[in-house]
């Protein structure tokens, strides 16, 4: 039988890094492929259509509910995300390696259709320089921050079912640890 491909779930409350270590991870591993999610929220400053997101509107996102397109999808800070079914079963089916950037609450609908999956949680060390990022990247008011910091709080609460917590206390450390468990996935079979 063809190798299946494995997936790999990484989610992290916003501010605690993920993003750097996800595109320094994607970079060393160009077999790794990227779900790129659809969403409901406006592109940031330099983020792109199709590369960062598929960024679509309120209706077009509610027909890929309806169609059954989507894998799960979540409400995240007032806006919907959602993960491309077809994407995933595509590439597990070529035996790609996948990784998913996902929300606490997708990550649950995901491992619950793909139980073979590996989830990994990057905590910022400590809530007060979770504050301090949010606060430098200054690319959400203050209203924003504060609702990132409370669901912060209630993610952090949902790491201990991970299989894996990377503390994000230096970039290079957390990047490395996410190497070798990428290592030990591609060597399980
Ligand atoms: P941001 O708006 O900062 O890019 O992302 C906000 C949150 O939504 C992050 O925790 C990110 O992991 C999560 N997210 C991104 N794409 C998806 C998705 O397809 N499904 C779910 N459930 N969460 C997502």
């Amino acid at each position: 039988m063809a190798k299946k491909g494995h997936l790999l779930i990484i989610s992290a409350p916003s501010g605690a890094g993920k993003s750097t270590i996800v595109m320094a991870t994607l970079k060393k591993n160009p077999a790794l492929r990227y779900s790129i999610s659809y969403t409901t929220r406006p592109p940031r400053g330099n983020e792109r259509q199709g590369v960062d997101y598929y960024f679509i509107s309120d209706a077009a996102f509610r027909e890929k509910i309806d169609s059954g397109e989507l894998a799960e999808w979540a409400e995240v800070h007032g806006h919907l995300y959602g993960t491309s079914a077809a994407f995933l079963e595509y590439n597990l089916h070529q035996g790609c390696d996948i990784l998913l950037d996902i929300d606490v609450q997708g990550a649950k609908k995901v491992y619950a259709k793909y139980p073979e999956a590996i989830l990994v949680f990057i905590a910022p060390p400590s809530m007060e320089k979770l504050r301090r990022r949010l606060a430098e990247r200054s690319t959400d008011s203050a209203g924003a921050i504060e609702q990132r910091l409370k669901n912060a709080r209630m993610e952090m609460a949902e790491a201990q079912w991970y299989h894996h917590l990377i503390v994000n206390d230096d970039v290079d450390q957390a990047v490395s640890k996410l190497k070798s468990i990428i290592e030990k996935l591609r060597l399980s079979e």
